[in-house]
């Protein structure tokens, strides 16, 4: 696949790991708080709030800024449902109140490997944020009363699996302080020789083949400058 084409070209790989500081004085970062890294240039795909706060010493009016990018989060639910064929849709959109998703995605309907014989499956994503709280504890009941109401499932479906993903990070919010705020950390970053790629990096909507394109030209912007 195209990812596995990346790895004979990378060195000193961490998976599973976490970077939980930079130190922008000594030009180095650490790895789950133990590994200490030092860099020339260092590019960032973590999510601009949260590179923000793992930055030692950060001057306060980019913290101030950093702290004004506003977000939603996602909990996607995946039911697994005894019965072929719910729906010939890839993916439905519910800007209706009334249920507690805002989408569904049928991905058998891309894919019939995303399923087993006889069997679907229906994500269904939810936003939460700071202003809208959702528990997690009643989170699968509430789907699944929904997808009723909703009628994608019959009251006597036979759920064959349930399962949660949470994503923090899951859209920026364009409001009116986004950009000032983005470019005013972003130069700051810079200057420190810290480049932002990526959608939560660069705290901008983007989709997959953007986010290949922008790593592309981080590369070549990078290595323009270093020959
Ligand atoms: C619900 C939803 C549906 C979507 N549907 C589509 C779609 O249908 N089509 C499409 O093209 N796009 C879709 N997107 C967008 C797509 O998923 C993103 O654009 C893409 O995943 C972003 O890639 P990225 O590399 O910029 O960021 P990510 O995929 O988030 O990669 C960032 C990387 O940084 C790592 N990281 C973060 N913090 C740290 C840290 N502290 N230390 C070390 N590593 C860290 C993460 O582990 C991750 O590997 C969807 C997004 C969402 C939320």
């Amino acid at each position: 696949s195209i990812f596995d084409s990346f790895i004979p070209c990378l060195q000193n790989l961490h998976i599973k790991s976490k970077v939980t500081s930079v130190s922008l004085k000594n030009k180095s970062f650490e790895i789950n708080g133990q590994k200490k890294c030092f860099y020339e240039k260092l590019v960032s795909t973590i999510p601009l709030p949260e590179l923000s706060r793992i930055i030692k010493s950060i001057p306060p009016e980019i913290r101030l800024a950093s702290e004004k990018l506003r977000w939603t989060s996602l909990f996607v639910v995946n039911i697994g449902i005894d019965r072929p064929a719910i729906s010939n849709k890839h993916r439905v959109y519910y800007p209706e109140e009334k249920y507690i998703f805002h989408k569904l995605g049928y991905y058998q309907n891309q894919s019939p490997y995303m399923v087993p014989n006889g069997k679907s499956a229906v994500s269904a994503e939810i936003s939460f944020s700071k202003n809208r709280l959702i528990s997690e504890d009643t989170l699968i009941e509430r789907t699944i009363k929904d997808l009723i109401k909703a009628k994608v499932l019959y009251p006597d479906d036979k759920i064959v699996l349930t399962h949660i993903i949470t994503i923090p990070y899951a859209y920026a919010i364009y409001d009116n302080q986004r950009k000032k705020s983005v470019s005013f950390v972003k130069r700051f970053l810079e200057k420190n020789d810290i480049y932002l790629c990526g959608r939560y990096a660069q705290w901008e909507y983007q989709n997959m083949e953007q986010n290949i394109l922008a790593g592309k030209a981080m590369a070549e912007k990078l290595n323009a400058e270093i020959e």
